[in-house]
């Protein structure tokens, strides 16, 4: 199915302002909105669409990649990829921001029409990584972490008979309707039905051992795999994992972090390592066969005489591996020349007598700085 237009969908033009584009959401959206147009599946689906255009075109930053791009620019923006499309809690959740709140009292506020289904809340860990752990991965890893279960004795239920019953104030609905007049005329509002926050069902004897939650806070092990490569700030999303929902309903999602130790001498970039070797000035000089760490163990790397400061050696296959790709970078060996600070005598004596030696007369060469290290 092609998208139309978000400009033409909110009926404005294309250099129109942020604030012209507010005004013509805040239209559209009174116009299709779902409390003035129940049951109405075109009306939904056209505010559906405005919200989806108002979101990118009031972001800055996403107005400018779909105007580069088209709808192409802005796929997968949502978290987690996929195509681009809101819910309807996305789209409620957006609208303090343009009716400032106030003015719509008990306007939906979110509410899928229906009971409400709880949901746990998600949890954040942050994981420490060395860079032999990006490179394998880890199968496997456990962590240990407090967080909300559902409680054993009623099985999350919270109901010490297993047993609901459906809330009498709302019918099981879970939501209450009144009609109120408003200066856009006489709104039908619903709002979360009191007695029962929402679910639609009430429990007459709540559970002794989570008093009727549901849950009950306790340590959980949980258990994940962790993929090569993958960078500090990533972070991954492991479904379920989170909080338990109050009474049975659905989990939060468990959100882990990655943050990199350093190595004590790679470091990283992207995919590839950087070993910085200092050469003493007669190793340089003379050649020298060089023990280079890499991330499973020593490699021997002749170092030519006459090797430059400045110099890379690249040793192919030993970074790190892609995320979620093939192959690995390469370990960069970065040549330094190491002078020291302070001789003696007898040194200087030998450095002097090399002063006038036509070798060590850098004019002799005529090569650039660059050619020397890319040749
Ligand atoms: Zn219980
Ligand atoms: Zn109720």
């Amino acid at each position: 199915m092609s998208k139309r237009d978000y400009y033409d969908i909110l009926g404005v033009s294309k250099n129109s302002s942020n604030d012209e584009i507010k005004k013509a959401y805040r239209k559209k959206a009174l116009q299709y909105h779902p409390d003035r147009n129940p049951d109405n599946k075109e009306a939904e689906a056209k505010f559906k669409e405005a919200a989806e255009a108002y979101e990118v075109l009031s972001n800055e930053e996403k107005r400018g990649r779909y105007d580069r791009f088209g709808h192409a620019g802005v796929q997968g923006a949502a978290s987690g990829g996929g195509g681009y499309s809101m819910n309807m809690d996305d789209i409620f959740s957006n609208f303090g921001d343009i009716f400032g709140g106030g003015i719509f009292g008990g306007f939906g506020g979110g509410q899928h029409r229906g009971p409400r289904q709880n949901k746990g809340s998600n949890l954040r860990i942050k994981i420490k990584l060395s860079l032999n752990d990006i490179s394998d991965g880890i199968k496997q890893k456990k962590v240990k972490i407090k967080k909300y279960v559902a409680c054993e004795l009623c099985n999350g239920n919270g109901a010490r008979d297993n047993t609901h019953h459906s809330c009498t104030t709302c019918r099981g609905s879970g939501q209450v309707t009144r009609v109120t007049n408003t200066f856009l005329g006489q709104m039908q509002s619903t709002s979360v039905c009191p007695a029962c926050g929402g679910e639609g069902k009430t429990i007459k004897h709540k559970c002794t051992n989570c008093a009727g939650e549901g849950i009950v806070r306790d340590n959980d092990l949980v258990t994940f795999d962790i993929p090569a490569g993958v960078t500090e700030g990533m972070q991954m999303n492991i479904k379920g994992k989170g909080n338990a929902a109050r009474r049975g309903g659905i989990n939060g999602d468990l959100v882990v972090f990655f943050e990199e130790e350093e190595h004590k001498e790679l470091e990283r970039d992207e995919n590839n390592l950087i070993y910085q070797l200092n050469l003493s000035v007669p190793d340089a000089i003379l050649g020298f066969n060089a023990e280079i760490p890499t991330i499973d163990g020593k490699v021997k790397v002749r170092i030519e005489a006459g090797t430059q400061p400045g110099k890379i050696l690249r040793i192919k296959g030993k970074g790190l591996p892609t995320y979620g790709g093939y192959g690995k970078g390469d370990l960069l060996v970065a040549i330094n020349i190491w002078i020291p600070k302070t001789i003696n005598k007898e040194e200087k004596k030998i450095f002097q007598k090399l002063k006038n030696s036509n070798n060590f007369d850098p004019k002799a060469e005529n090569k650039s700085f660059f050619d020397r290290i890319f040749n």
